[in-house]
């Protein structure tokens, strides 16, 4: 008889994971708490692949062999508590699908810049011609590729920390550690170590012939680096300090220095900018040299690369002022280096679903460089406290509308107006693009 993988979750992981296990003669069943999305019911209707939705049936799960479970579900929920009491394997969606590939993975986390960077690198890696894919915490699953694809040499993944929760015999070829800020605490008991244990495990099961590539300015990293055991080979980068091994910042440029052979960028001709592209280009660039691309070719795929929407994407110029959408900003640490990144006067677009922010961090740059906090979100209060005194103008704003309104009139020729919430979307938008294609849409209609 077949073995019986019950898949807990219907969105772009599972129905990836689906189809995937299907294809490998697993007896599936699929079964999602709420309503599945019409295109990812289609499939598995299409694929004939059991499935409900709306409940969770104990029986028809608690009969699996292999339970894997989609990033959105906590841990702590009571079914996948019931199933690790019960001995049932319950892993991720990137956990199964990589026992079906020979691919070699190149596998990048962090609190922030993943998305960034995960784009950067496959830009470079495919860019050089190379056989490589793009999977993970971003467009579509690793399950889904593996399914349906041409087998890739190489995959570049997105990790997020819910998916390596889920990941136990997996190993990444090439680790790519950007930072740890607090975030998803309301996910890991509020204690900020156990979301630091889940960041780390992108170097669990690496071996010497491995890469860990991570930032060396990030104190929480270096930390933890002393304590733990690293058998992989260290490529650190830095914005701080030169490096012999390694990629760092030196006055107007990236050095990439490995091997004993040293290559570098100037940053002013880098079409994504700010400190913290200066992070994602770094780790990308180290990563390409582990490929052995030809120096021209990094250079020209580091330069070209544009960017990623909602992620500091300047929209428009109106009256003089410049409109930036960084909707994806949903934590402290995101907006801190969006805030740091403008050389002009601000009207900063912030607020909304606050995951236990502390703004104690953006006060400097607030006091420096915002003239005007325009909160937009259905509770306000701990942004209006934190920043009053320090912002000169602070105003509530309660739809998209209201707030870019707001911002065309406080602001003048040569000042920026950005949209950088540092919190969730949930309470006013259905998700950060949403929010995001808003700001712009309202900006257009100015
Ligand atoms: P993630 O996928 O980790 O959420 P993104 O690349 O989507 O990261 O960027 C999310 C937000 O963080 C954006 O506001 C972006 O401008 C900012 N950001 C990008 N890279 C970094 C970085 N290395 N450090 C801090 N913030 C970053």
């Amino acid at each position: 008889m077949s073995k019986r993988i019950v898949i807990l979750g219907a969105g772009e992981s599972g129905v990836g994971a689906a189809l995937l296990a299907q294809k490998q003669g697993f007896d599936v069943f699929v079964s999602d708490k709420s309503l599945i999305k019409e295109n990812f019911k289609k499939e598995l209707v299409d694929n004939n692949i059991a499935y409900e939705e709306g409940q969770h049936t104990t029986d028809k799960i608690f009969s699996a062999d292999t339970v894997v479970k989609s990033p959105g579900i906590p841990d702590t929920v009571a079914m996948i508590k019931t199933l690790r009491e019960k001995g049932i394997p319950v892993i991720s969606e990137i956990e199964f699908a990589s026992k079906y590939t020979d691919a070699k993975f190149v596998c990048i986390t962090g609190s922030n810049g993943k998305t960034t960077t995960t784009l950067l690198t496959y830009h470079v890696l495919n860019g050089a011609g190379l056989n490589v894919g793009l999977a993970g915490n971003i467009g579509q699953s690793l399950a889904r590729k593996i399914a349906l694809e041409e087998p890739k040499e190489w995959y570049v993944l997105e990790l997020s920390s819910f998916q390596l929760d889920g990941m136990y015999d997996f190993k990444a070829d090439i680790a790519v550690l950007m930072n740890i800020t607090p975030d998803h605490l309301d996910r890991y008991d509020y204690k900020m170590q156990n979301y630091i244990n889940s960041k780390l495990k992108i170097i669990q099961n690496q071996t010497e012939e491995d890469y860990f590539i991570y930032c060396l300015d990030d104190e929480t990293i270096v930390k933890e680096l002393k304590v733990r055991e690293i058998r992989a080979k260290q490529l650190p980068f830095s914005n701080k300090q030169e490096l012999a091994e390694g990629a760092f910042f030196q006055e107007d440029k990236i050095v990439f220095n490995l091997k004993g052979d040293a290559m570098s960028v100037f940053i002013e001709q880098l079409a994504i900018q700010g400190q913290h592209n200066r992070y994602n280009t770094m780790a990308a660039g180290i990563v390409a040299h582990l490929f052995r691309i030809r120096k021209p070719n990094i250079r020209e795929c580091l330069l070209s690369f544009k960017g990623v929407e909602h992620r500091l994407e300047k929209v428009l110029k109106v009256r003089g002022m410049s409109f930036i959408n960084d909707s994806k900003a949903t934590n402290v640490n995101s907006t801190w280096y969006a805030l740091e990144s403008m050389d002009s006067k601000i009207i900063w677009i912030a607020g909304g679903v606050d995951k236990g922010n502390n703004y104690s961090e953006l006060k400097d740059l607030a006091g420096q460089k915002v003239k005007a906090l325009i909160c937009l979100g259905i509770d306000n209060k701990k942004l209006i406290e934190s920043f009053t005194g320090i912002v000169p103008t602070i105003v509530e704003a309660s739809s998209m509308a209201e707030a870019v309104q707001s911002a065309y009139y406080l602001g003048d020729k040569g000042d920026t107006v950005l949209l950088s919430p540092a919190c969730a979307s949930f309470d006013l938008f259905d998700n950060y693009e949403h929010r995001g294609r808003l700001f712009k849409e309202c900006v257009r209609g100015l």
